[in-house]
C-alpha cells in the first residue's frame, strides 16, 4: 500500500500560483498526506528567469517551510526543495543550496534549454523538429548525472507540444529512461498536464502530458515512477486529475514508488 505523497508542490511566491507555505500545509492535512515536499520553481542568484520568486525570497520561504516542519512533526513530514531547470554554469550554486541552506531535495524541471545550435528553447513551445527533442534529453540526462537532482518533474514534457513520434523522439525517450535507471532519478508522472485537458494533436485526443508511449516504455523497462500534483493552488494538492494520473498508471502497468531514492549528499 502506497503513502499519500506529494513532492510537487509551488506557493504564491512564483507569480503564477495562488496560496503561501501554510496554506498547502492545512490542505496537505485534510488530504491526509504523510509527506508534503514544497518544490516552488527554484531562483536563481542572477534571476535568469522570470515568473518565479526572487532570489531574495528564498530564505524566507525556506524559514517559513522550516516552522512549518517544526509544528507539524507529529502529523506529517515537510520536506523543503525546489523545481529548477539544470543550467550547465550553476554546479556551485546547486552544490550551496545543499551546503548552505540544507536543502532536501531537488527537483529537475527543464521548462527550456539550449540545442546543439546554441539557441534557447522554449520546453513549452518548441518547433517540431523532433532533433530539439534529443538536445532536451542530453540537458535532462547530464542534469541527473551530477547527482543533485532526486526526481525528473514532467519528463515527457515536451509532448505538450505537437511532436509527431519518430526516431528521434524514441532516442530521446531511451536515453531518458536509460538514465533515470542509472542514477536513481525518479521519474515524475506529473498531474497537472491532466488539469490542462485533453486535446486535439496529430496522434489524436490526448492530455499534453503524460504522453502515453513515455511511459509504456518506462513500465517496460520497470523503473519507479513517482506521482506529482505539481499544484499551483491547495485546492489542487490531490484533485481528480491526481485521480486520473493513478488510474492511468495503473492502465500502463507503472511501478509506482511513494519515496525519494536518491538524496544528495553534500560534499563536505
Ligand atoms: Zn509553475
Ligand atoms: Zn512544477
Amino acid at each position: 500500500m502506497l503513502k499519500k505523497v506529494n513532492f510537487h508542490t509551488h506557493t504564491a511566491l512564483c507569480r503564477h500560483a495562488e496560496g503561501m507555505e501554510a496554506d498547502y500545509v492545512l490542505a496537505a492535512k485534510q488530504a491526509g498526506l504523510q509527506t508534503l515536499g514544497f518544490s516552488d520553481h527554484g531562483p536563481y542568484p542572477d534571476n535568469r528567469f522570470n515568473v518565479r520568486m526572487q532570489y531574495g525570497e528564498l530564505d524566507g520561504h525556506l524559514r517559513r517551510v522550516r516552522e512549518l516542519q517544526a509544528r507539524f512533526l507529529m502529523e506529517m513530514d515537510i520536506l523543503a526543495g525546489l523545481e529548477i531547470e539544470y543550467c550547465y554554469d550553476m554546479d556551485s550554486y546547486y552544490e550551496s543550496l545543499f551546503q548552505q541552506r540544507h536543502l532536501d531535495y531537488l527537483l529537475l524541471g527543464q521548462h527550456g534549454f539550449y540545442s546543439s545550435s546554441g539557441a534557447f528553447i522554449n520546453s513549452f513551445d518548441m518547433p517540431s523538429d523532433t532533433t530539439l527533442l534529443l538536445d532536451y534529453a542530453k540537458t535532462v540526462c547530464d542534469g541527473m548525472r551530477t547527482g543533485f537532482f532526486s526526481i525528473l518533474a514532467h519528463p515527457d514534457l515536451p509532448f505538450l507540444n505537437d511532436l509527431v513520434w519518430d526516431e528521434n523522439c524514441r532516442e530521446a525517450c531511451r536515453r531518458i529512461l536509460y538514465t533515470a535507471g542509472e542514477t536513481g532519478v525518479l521519474l515524475e508522472l506529473n498531474a497537472n498536464g491532466i488539469r490542462r485537458g485533453q486535446k486535439a494533436y496529430s496522434d489524436g485526443l490526448r492530455y499534453p502530458y503524460p504522453y502515453p508511449l513515455f511511459w509504456q516504455e518506462a513500465a517496460r523497462a520497470g523503473l519507479p515512477v513517482l506521482v506529482g500534483s505539481d499544484c499551483h493552488s491547495p485546492s489542487l494538492i490531490w484533485d481528480g486529475a491526481m485521480e486520473e494520473a493513478f488510474r492511468l498508471a495503473g492502465e500502463w502497468g507503472l511501478h509506482l514508488t511513494d519515496h525519494l531514492e536518491h538524496w544528495y549528499t553534500p560534499s563536505r
